[in-house]
């Protein structure tokens, strides 16, 4: 199913990756109708359509339904079924969702796809969590099963008698026990894919994580995940076609001493792939929307040597004034208003020349 330009794509979900989707629409001629339940958000502001409703309003589904030719999200904690309404123009389907929102859920199918994940259990309940310790040693880590993002609803058990507080930090919900994993890297590994199942991938960027939250994220990567990289790309891949995945699929991986761990997956476009814009033949939101409107896929290659991305988190965006000043650097900003502590405002990309700096001619 072609989607040609001049259709309109609806996106659920309306934060700074609907941003630059719509925006990598708009330069291919496409409208963008956004849906999110908070007025005046990142996509919202640079969309041609907007309908500010809940995700599960069955009345602002259906009609969204109706306005759009294809339509995808940017968001994984949407209620599934009330999607429904939207059938084979959701892209990617609201299986690939409905795995990647469950902790519990997307463990176990990357298991089934043949993938490694850390040792883990699902805990239910205290005693649940005991046990897990004891099966599986410390430290470990709680994860919620569901609502989790940028470290929220995770907290550390390093030796046992941190288990009820841990318990008691993820507000005693459903979760995952897993080991923690002595990593000497993170990386991932984006995939597109399309209904056809033709592929393709990015270099893979090394993630340096604070407190949680992605800090930064590097092209090329270190020689230690580069070797990893040829396996990780193979569990993505068969990941991607288990889902029947449309769109852009995000592995996030361990580079641990014995080869690729998943972390976890992402059903969309992912902050380690930012750098893709500037730094990328076809940046990441370009090629999902090539993917969900079924137009050939566009060359992934980098184009200068590498880029370096730095999230702007909370007050660093207050920096704007520097950093517009710095020649080079790829600014973006995204509209979100108050920088809170903890939130994604914007981030920066310098992309590196692949050939040696020309000399000035003194000698
Ligand atoms: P989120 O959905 O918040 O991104 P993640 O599961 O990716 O949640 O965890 C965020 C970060 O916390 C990871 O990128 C990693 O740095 C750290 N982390 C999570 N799980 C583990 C683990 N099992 N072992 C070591 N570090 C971990
Ligand atoms: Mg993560």
């Amino acid at each position: 199913m072609i989607v040609p330009p001049g259709s309109t794509i609806g996106i659920l979900g309306g934060g700074q990756l609907g941003r630059m989707l719509a925006i990598a629409a708009a330069q291919l001629g496409y409208k963008c109708h956004v849906l999110d339940p908070a007025e005046d958000g990142p996509a919202a502001q640079v969309a041609a359509g907007f309908t500010r409703a809940p995700y599960d309003d069955p009345a602002a589904l259906r009609a969204l339904a109706d306005a759009v030719d294809v339509a995808t999200y940017e968001f994984e904690n949407l209620p599934v079924a009330p999607l429904e309404v939207l059938g084979e123009k959701l892209r990617p389907s609201a299986r690939s969702l409905a795995i990647a929102q469950d902790r519990a859920r997307e463990k176990a199918f990357i298991e089934e796809c043949g993938g490694r994940v850390a040792p883990w259990r699902a805990v239910a309940s205290f005693d649940d969590v005991l046990a897990a310790v004891a099966e599986l040693g410390t430290p470990v880590v709680l994860k919620t099963r569901r609502y989790g993002y940028d470290g929220k609803g995770q907290a550390w058990i390093r030796s046992p008698d941190e288990a009820q507080a841990a318990w008691q930090a993820i507000g005693e919900e459903p979760a995952v026990a897993e080991a923690g994993v002595d990593f000497v890297a993170e990386f991932s590994v984006i995939v597109a894919r399309w209904a056809d199942g033709r592929h393709c991938f990015w270099d893979s960027a090394e993630n340096k994580h604070g407190e949680g939250i992605l800090r930064r994220s590097t092209v090329p990567s270190s020689d230690a995940v580069a070797l990893q990289v040829a396996e990780a790309r193979e569990a993505a891949v068969g990941i991607a076609e288990a889902l029947g995945h449309i769109g852009v699929l995000t592995v996030e991986f361990f580079a641990s001493r014995d080869g690729p761990v998943v972390n976890e997956i992402a059903p969309r476009v992912h902050n380690s792939g930012h750098w893709t814009i500037e730094g990328a033949v076809t940046s990441q939101f370009e090629q999902h929307i090539r993917a969900i409107c079924d137009l050939p896929p566009g060359p992934t290659d980098l184009v200068g040597g590498g880029a370096v991305m730095d999230n702007l988190i909370g007050d660093d965006v207050d920096r704007w004034p520097e950093l517009v000043a710095e020649p080079g650097l790829h600014v973006h900003i995204y509209g979100k208003g108050e920088p809170r502590p903890g939130r994604k405002m914007g981030h920066v990309t310098r992309v590196e020349s692949a050939e040696p700096v020309r000399g000035t001619g003194e000698h």
